[in-house]
């Protein structure tokens, strides 16, 4: 290679395209502190505006996996699946869809992420459990898969650390939102986890990181061409983050929702993203060959009790207590409970995720900066979604908060979230396309 960064900055800022030594000058220099954020800054922006081709962002994302150590799974019995969301409001899917599919006999291991702005954290969540650990080394993540089938912890300093950098410059410099930019840092950690295969939930709408389900599509597009380019069977699914996800919102109301749900008595939504999911996953695992197929082995998981039984193990095998599962006054209640009345009488229209999410920091429950604690009891249950009919002055959301200083925002800011109508609408289509090696297709469901 010639030349520097300078060279490579401005070679992408006029439109050309990066070899793949040009690239990794860049990863490493950025995961080793041997380039100055000025010029790892300036050459996000350019990626922003010109974009990565195919095989640029492909290498973006094997050089960064490279510049990072990696947790194997070899030895372990099993295919193992990973399950991976964009993130949205209200999404508690893994809680459910991991022991699912792991009552199924494949096992699921999960790094994950804490909750940043509107969107929730499933760490944070699962730190709702009394006693819970999601600190784990790479040994003990192995020993509680081994051990119940699923696995969930945070992701470590040794993993993609070019990402850390290249998050926090694109962060502070207003390049988050790049397709490639966005692949090849999600895929790069799920790579590091040596699964048989990932299935991925990408996210659109209000409450979603691509509010748009085309550029959901392209993302998760380029997602699976990355997966698909390094051996690992990828396929994701497009669905809809408009209104929350289920009726919990906040860490340990969202736990209690989906202890409820793996007991068959969750949301309806809730259980069709995590059938659909445990569908795709169970298939890709070669365990099952057909939906119809799958469908009838997650129901029996529920029914029989051995999915809440994977999660009642896995929850004690990371020192959470595992009672909450019988008993959910177990888990952290907020200081105050108050409900958000109708304001009127007709049918809710629409829930705008992203400033149910946004009102949920005002409650406690999220946070706005990297550096803030969340409040594990904190949070909403709607007791009505999009299409039910609600009653001027009965209550429509219950606000759990530990923050009485702003309960007058939150209760504005959910007044300006919730639309209620005359007529009666039906609830959008949850579940869009499945996206896989071969394409893009509708999602029969
Ligand atoms: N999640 C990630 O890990 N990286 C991104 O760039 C966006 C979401």
């Amino acid at each position: 290679m010639t030349g520097g960064m300078y060279e490579i900055i401005s070679k992408k800022r006029d439109g050309g395209d990066l070899s793949r030594e040009e690239i990794a000058f860049v990863v490493y220099g950025c995961a080793g502190g041997g380039i100055p954020d000025e010029q790892i800054a300036a050459w996000l922006m350019a990626v922003y505006i010109r974009g990565l081709n195919a095989r640029e962002t492909a290498d973006l994302t094997e050089t960064m996996l490279a510049s990072g150590s990696r947790i194997s799974l070899d030895g372990l019995p099993g295919p193992k699946i990973d399950k991976h969301s964009t993130g949205g409001v209200g999404d508690k899917i893994s809680f459910v869809v991991a022991p699912l599919v792991a009552a199924c006999g494949v096992s699921v291991p999960m790094l994950s992420g804490r909750g940043l702005g509107h969107t929730g954290g499933t760490l944070d969540k699962l730190e709702a459990v009394p006693g819970m650990n999601v600190f784990l080394t790479p040994a003990e993540f192995r020993r509680v898969l081994a051990e119940t089938g699923m696995a969930i912890c945070g992701q470590t300093d040794e993993i993609v650390p070019a990402d850390r950098k290249l998050y926090a410059l694109r962060d502070a410099t207003a390049t988050v939102g790049s397709i490639p930019l966005i692949a090849s840092s999600i895929m790069s950690k799920k790579l590091a986890l040596g699964t048989d295969g990932i299935v991925l939930d990408v996210k659109t709408g209000r409450g979603a990181f691509m509010t748009d389900e085309r550029d959901s599509l392209e993302l998760c597009r380029t997602m699976v061409a990355i997966g698909e380019k390094t051996g690992r069977l990828t396929v994701g699914l497009i669905s809809a983050m408009d209104q929350p996800l289920g009726r919990a919102v906040g860490n340990g109301l969202e736990i209690a929702e989906s202890v409820a749900t793996l007991k068959g008595q969750g949301p309806d939504d809730v259980l069709e993203v995590s059938f659909a999911l445990g569908e795709c996953m169970l298939n890709a695992a070669g365990r099952t060959k057909t939906g119809a197929e799958a469908g009838r082995m997650l129901r029996e998981a529920v029914a029989s009790g051995r999915a809440l039984d994977v999660f009642r193990r896995f929850l004690a095998a990371q020192g959470g207590d595992p009672r909450v599962c019988d008993d959910p006054a177990r888990l952290p209640t907020a200081a105050e409970r108050t409900e958000f009345l109708a304001p009127r009488s007709g049918f809710i229209e629409a829930i705008d995720a992203f400033e149910v999410g946004m009102a949920a920091i005002d409650t406690g429950a999220g946070r706005k900066r990297k550096e803030d604690a969340v409040a594990p009891g904190a949070g909403f249950v709607f007791h009505a979604k999009v299409g039910d009919p609600v009653e001027k002055g009965r209550p429509v959301v219950a606000v759990h908060s530990d923050r009485p200083d702003r309960l007058p925002a939150v209760l504005e800011r959910l007044a300006g979230a919730i639309r209620i109508g005359p007529g009666p609408v039906a609830a959008p289509k949850l579940i869009r396309h499945l996206v896989d090696r071969n394409g893009i297709h509708p999602w029969a469901g």
